[in-house]
């Protein structure tokens, strides 16, 4: 099963709807290789989505983001699609400062460890930078 069949099943037990739009941008951060900057995002919709403007396309961006389909790089503020929907657990992402690739990992529960008391965790995203195996050889 492809990554934005299991994102359309993810939703629809969330009781959410993957619409046009949302599918869409999910599919283009999908088929990039590394994070995409917002304006990059909305250059690469241009053809297909009529409806792709700014306003809507952070919107979906966000629902995708809470759905736990796509994580925001907060320091190069940029998307990547998670690569397992939904994981649940906080999303521990290696970025490679020199080719820009993203790695991620999944760590236990999201950000339980410091926790204030009665702070509740939705989702967490802890990023660390340095060179992939490729880049440091
Ligand atoms: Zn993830
Ligand atoms: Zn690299």
């Amino acid at each position: 099963m492809d990554i934005l069949d299991e994102a359309e099943q993810h939703c629809a037990r969330a009781g959410a709807r993957l619409t046009p739009l949302r599918k869409r941008v999910l599919e283009v951060l999908v088929e990039a290789d590394a994070p995409v900057k917002a304006y990059d995002l909305m250059a690469r919709l241009d053809d297909s989505a009529a409806n792709a403007k700014p306003p809507t396309v952070y919107r979906a961006l966000d629902f995708l983001m809470q759905t736990g389909l796509v994580h925001k790089v907060e320091a190069l503020n940029a998307f990547v699609a998670c690569p397992s929907a939904g994981h649940g657990a906080a999303a521990i992402l290696y970025v490679c400062e020199k080719c820009g690739r993203i790695t991620e990992v999944h760590g236990t529960r999201p950000g339980q460890d410091k926790r204030p008391a009665g702070f509740v965790v939705k989702r967490s995203v802890v990023e660390h930078y340095g060179l992939c195996a490729g880049c440091a050889a």
